[in-house]
């Protein structure tokens, strides 16, 4: 599957075993914890920025540590830090950390207040992070878990230096000044 990321542009390419992971997951936690708690994990790739497309390889559940709530999901970046760590030494550096995946069951794929708070704060030890979230309505949630539909998913790419409050893919660019 391949969706257009909202920030900059960019493609995100997604291997199906990627899905079929999230999904895995997805039912999982509905089946542990009930319906409306959200799950996610990590996501390993490649982004390549001169053909602007992001490569997503692996979609990882939650490392141990974590925390998996209704509406809240708590990553542990040590032990997130160590498996990246680990795969990348697997694969010769083929496969690095591209960003995080959670979903949203029977709601919109959108970025809430807290994620944007959430991928700030993933993107300060330096590197870019893609914030994917897999969601949709209820009736597009279910068809999903049940292996029938696709779910609605949402990506957006954010870089270390930028403002993330201010939303403005020309910011990135600079020097326009067409305000
Ligand atoms: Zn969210």
């Amino acid at each position: 599957m391949r969706i257009r990321e909202e920030s900059y542009g960019y493609q995100v390419r997604f291997a199906p075993e990627t899905l079929a992971a999230m999904r895995v997951e997805a039912v999982r936690m509905a089946e542990e914890r009930g319906p409306v708690c959200e799950t996610g994990g990590l996501l390993l790739g490649q982004i390549d920025h001169s053909a602007r497309v992001v490569w997503v390889t692996e979609a990882d559940s939650l490392p141990p540590e974590s925390q998996a709530a209704a509406h809240e999901l708590t990553m542990s970046p040590r032990s997130a830090d160590a498996y990246v760590d680990k795969r990348r030494r697997q694969t010769h550096g083929l496969v690095g950390y591209v960003g995080a995946w959670h979903t949203h069951p029977g709601v919109t794929a959108e970025a809430s207040d807290l994620d944007r708070q959430a991928l700030k704060k993933l993107t300060s030890d330096g590197a870019p992070c893609l914030l994917v979230i897999v969601g949709g309505p209820v009736e597009v949630w279910e068809t999903w878990l049940d292996g029938t539909g696709r779910p609605h998913v949402h990506a957006r790419l954010a870089f270390p230096y930028e403002d993330t409050d201010a939303d403005d893919p020309a910011r990135e660019e600079g020097d326009r000044g067409d305000s």
